[in-house]
């Protein structure tokens, strides 16, 4: 029976078999720290430590609402990390109960995808109305880019006032861009600081990683959970970086009559139903082609370019895409329809509009941004 060793960084129990997920480290990097007795360190923890890098960690379901319901019990600030590109990827349900009463700060990252006409505003009142939904009052809203390292250090002083001396808990699910973001953020706390702490409750953590801010209190980055919400939960890893936009949207706009149909690459398709002759502009990831077919050939099309010039799914993965499903839409004013993780298609004018896209991707109208 192989023995268990926990990593003395995160205190997550250390595995060699699986490179993805949490506590990985080579067989031969344990070998080596065992021959030469020295603590074991997680690979995640190993790169903090060596190359002031974070990577991103995910945790199962069960693993992930045990670490969260952790964080209730606690007496710090929450630092909620969502992606403003896809807000109902990024929200996790029950999030009330699992911050209990501490306070919460929302962050609203990867806002450099939005064109700069975008009212940022805007963007901030819809997403505390959303938080209002899932029965949150924030402290406040950021809207972020660690990319484009937008607004850190403002999300640092916010940081610091609403935490009063205590902890901060990082939370958000895989794919917002937390990773990247702490990696900022850890640069703006002081370089030469020991960024990580040894886990004092090995175990209990479950990849706790503890970036000192004094002697008495961390910023804590916590691993996330796959969403399966998210679009990219439905592609494989090459076809994910077609639609994870890196660079800010280039809206394409279509005139459409009733009766036409435009295919995102072939992970989503939107159908002009009914209504005067329309604009409908696209705000999607620029490495997606879109198509224009006419809508009674639209599904025929569709099965026989899936995965050929509707693309992604790329053609080895596409029969594992879900098959689409179509959510109707009666847009009476300007409105957004947004597509959870794709973007949104802004409708200039009255009309009928159906989505179609997996059937746990969420599909939503707000009135529009722009
Ligand atoms: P994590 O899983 O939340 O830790 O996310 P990562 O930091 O690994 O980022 C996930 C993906 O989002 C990567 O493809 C990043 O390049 C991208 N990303 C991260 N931060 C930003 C950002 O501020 N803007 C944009 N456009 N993309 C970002």
């Amino acid at each position: 029976h192989e023995h268990q060793y926990a990593c003395i960084g995160c205190g997550v129990d250390i595995q060699t078999e699986e490179p993805k997920e949490i506590g990985y480290t080579p067989k031969k990097a344990l070998q080596k720290s065992l021959d030469n007795n020295e603590d074991v360190y997680c690979q995640r923890c190993f790169k903090l430590r060596h190359y002031n890098e974070l990577h991103p960690a995910s945790l199962t379901d069960d693993d992930f609402l045990r670490m969260l319901s952790g964080i209730a019990d606690k007496d710090a600030l929450v630092v909620f990390v969502i992606d403003v590109f896809d807000l109902y990827g990024s929200m996790i349900s029950g999030l009330k109960r699992f911050v209990g009463d501490n306070p919460v700060l929302f962050v609203a990252n990867k806002v450099d995808l939005y064109p700069k006409v975008v009212n940022r505003n805007k963007i901030k009142n819809w997403i505390e109305n959303q938080a209002k939904e899932y029965g949150i009052k924030p402290v406040g809203t950021i809207l972020t880019s660690g990319n484009k390292r937008v607004n850190i250090d403002q999300l640092l002083n916010a940081i610091n006032k609403h935490r009063k001396g205590k902890d901060a808990y990082v939370v958000g699910v895989t794919n917002v861009g937390k990773s990247t973001l702490i990696n900022k953020l850890i640069q703006s706390i002081g370089g030469d600081k020991e960024v990580i702490t040894t886990s004092q409750f090995p175990g209990t953590t479950l990849g706790q990683i503890h970036i000192p801010f004094d002697e008495h209190s961390s910023l804590i980055d916590t691993p996330g959970i796959i969403h399966r919400q998210q679009i990219a939960h439905y592609l494989s890893d090459k076809d994910v970086n077609a639609v994870l936009p890196q660079k800010e949207l280039q809206p394409k706009t279509f005139q459409l009559n009733a009766e036409q149909t435009i295919f995102i690459g072939g992970v989503a398709r939107v159908d002009y139903v009914e209504g005067e002759k329309n604009s409908l502009t696209f705000y999607t990831p620029q490495k997606i082609d879109l198509h224009r077919t006419k809508r009674e050939k639209a599904t025929e099309f569709y099965a026989k370019h899936k995965g050929g010039i509707l693309t992604p799914p790329s053609k080895e993965s596409a029969a594992d895409y879900p098959e689409l499903v179509k959510t109707r839409f009666t847009v009476k004013r300007k409105s957004d329809i947004v597509i959870a993780g794709l973007g949104w298609v802004t409708v200039h004018k009255p009309g009928v509009v159906e989505v179609w896209r997996p059937k746990q991707v969420n599909v939503m109208i707000r009135d529009s941004v722009i």
